[in-house]
């Protein structure tokens, strides 16, 4: 065929009718039939509830989901399995076609139990990234300190469709965040929080959302909705995580253990408790124990735990996950034309420095920010080529600092 001849084989446009003509083996199609083909595509698969987010997700195998937490996150394996497992349960739950037996998979909404620093935000902030959907992080103690309970709940959805630039579709299927669960606990069970009723009444808002209902939003803001006072956001398929400090449950758990220990004789004295890491041996009693209501734990039926992060896994975070920090700062550099190097000996003293500070991973980037602040101000147009920090670099830039910034980041 002629060049000239070509046309669309749908609508018959002729070439020059059209923006893009693309070629298959035997036929054209044209910029406007791609288009309206795909608007087919999606109004069908919205018909049958296999909508191309969907139809994406399937492919991702609980196995897989691992691997790519496995490049963001160092160590946590055990969450890092029940997380895959939960988050492929959540999304099959979306996929199943509307069937004829009486057995609804229910939602798999999750809660972390972990020091601060140990991930817990990184595991909501991966999964979100691999799944390409929205993500708000609340913070559940703000819920309690404004104290008018329903309108706070809806910000959080304020917050997912903010998150999702205000497509009510990707945001019903977001996930929400929602960090320091545990400060909204009761305080009759637990000395050591100092809210009280609020925090219930909080958590009996908050259970509403995780059940599944249609809430009324408040757009805030939202300049694409001038004339809608509220936006209607259904919460079954949004994904709920939690994640909590509980500090002080290891004393409950360790109660616990004990108890089990006296109680039944069947529990073999070689049946050794790492004292090291009492989390791992959490059940949803603990919580209830610690002051979260039974139903809000019903409501988050999968539990884990956060292990805490020792010398190799810091040493581990600055150098192996994909956007590990020294790789960001190599970046940074990079752009300058500065080759950016840092020892063994170097790494090693930032480790110890955050082991000795208590800061924890979140530690790691202030100790790197201190030692570089001062290249970074200096290298970036002066000629120079190569940065190699030393040991020897690392403590004289850290000396100069004030430690005390640094312990206030803990
Ligand atoms: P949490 O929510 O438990 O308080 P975060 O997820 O906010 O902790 O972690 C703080 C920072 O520490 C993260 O931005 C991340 O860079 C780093 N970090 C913590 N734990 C890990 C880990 N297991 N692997 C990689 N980076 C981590």
């Amino acid at each position: 065929m002629a060049k000239e001849e070509l046309e669309c084989s749908f609508c018959g446009r002729k070439k020059p009718e059209t923006n893009l003509l693309i070629a298959g083996l035997d036929a054209h199609i044209c910029d406007r039939c791609i288009e309206q083909a795909h608007g087919i595509v999606i109004e069908e698969s919205k018909q049958t509830g296999n909508s191309e987010l969907s139809a994406e997700l399937m492919l991702r195998k609980p196995k897989e989901i691992k691997a790519f937490l496995d490049e963001y996150i160092i160590g946590q394996e055990y969450t890092k399995r029940v997380m895959s497992v939960a988050v492929y349960n959540h999304y099959k739950r979306l996929l199943q076609p509307p069937s004829d037996d009486d057995i609804e998979i229910q939602k798999s909404n999750i809660i972390m139990v972990g020091q601060t620093g140990t991930g817990k935000t990184l595991m909501a902030k991966t999964v979100a990234r691999m799944l390409n959907v929205p993500l708000a992080i609340v913070d559940a103690t703000v819920l309690t300190e404004a104290g008018y309970v329903g309108e706070d709940v809806e910000s959080i959805l304020t917050r997912l469709l903010q998150a999702a630039d205000y497509n009510l579709e990707k945001a019903e299927r977001g996930i929400v965040f929602i960090d320091e669960i545990d400060k909204i606990a009761r305080k009759s069970d637990n000395p050591s929080i100092t809210r009280d009723v609020s925090g219930e009444g909080v958590q009996q808002a908050l259970l509403k959302l995780l059940e599944g209902t249609v809430v009324n939003v408040p757009p805030k803001g939202g300049r694409k909705h001038p004339d809608q006072k509220f936006i209607e956001v259904n919460t079954e398929h949004i994904l709920f995580i939690a994640g909590g400090a509980f500090d002080g449950i290891e004393r409950v758990i360790t109660k616990r253990l004990n108890m089990q220990a006296i109680g039944y004789s069947s529990i073999k004295s070689e049946d050794h408790v790492d004292d090291d890491n009492i989390l791992q041996y959490i059940i949803p009693k603990d919580l209830k124990d610690f002051g979260l209501i039974p139903e809000i734990i019903g409501r988050l039926p999968v539990l884990t735990h956060m292990d805490p992060l020792d010398a190799n896994t810091l040493r581990a975070i600055l150098t192996e996950p994909k956007n590990a920090i020294i790789k960001q700062y190599k970046k940074l550099f990079k752009m300058d034309e500065v080759n950016f190097t840092i020892t063994d000996g170097a790494l090693d003293y930032i480790v110890e420095k955050a082991i000795e500070y208590k800061l924890g991973a979140r530690g790691l980037r202030s100790l790197c920010e201190e030692i570089l602040t001062e290249a970074m101000f200096d290298l970036p147009g002066s000629g120079e080529t190569k940065l190699n920090v030393t040991k020897a670099y690392a403590e004289d830039r850290l000396s100069k600092s004030t430690l005390k910034k640094l312990k206030a980041v803990s």
